[in-house]
């Protein structure tokens, strides 16, 4: 495994954190148990993610505005950073991911 690096070290720590799983716990109830993009239920595996996608040390063990974080079924999680990536440069993706979409059957 590669080597970690000192951000990943504190996520990764945070995470592990009372604090953290308690805000999670928060979370969850506030979205009534509920995937916001697909409208399904949350299931076991289920990502808190951190709206602040570029958070440094510092920031990231902020949980003080609940706006920055929401709670994402797994696949949905890893696809949303992987559309994220060329998103960040170029919103049309989303057009073209549609019309793709569009002519599968
Ligand atoms: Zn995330």
């Amino acid at each position: 495994m590669a080597k970690m690096s000192r951000l990943q070290k504190a996520k990764r720590s945070f995470r592990n954190s009372k604090k953290w799983k308690d805000f999670r716990h928060k979370i969850h109830i506030k979205q009534g148990g509920i995937d916001p993009i697909t409208q399904k239920k949350l299931y076991k595996g289920c990502n808190l993610h951190h709206r602040h996608v570029t958070a440094n040390e510092e920031e990231y063990g902020d949980i003080s505005n609940e706006d920055d974080y929401v709670m994402l079924n797994k696949s949905i999680h890893q696809m949303l950073h992987e559309i994220y990536r060329y998103w960040k440069n170029d919103h049309s993706i989303l057009d073209r991911i549609e019309e793709e979409l569009r002519l599968w059957h």
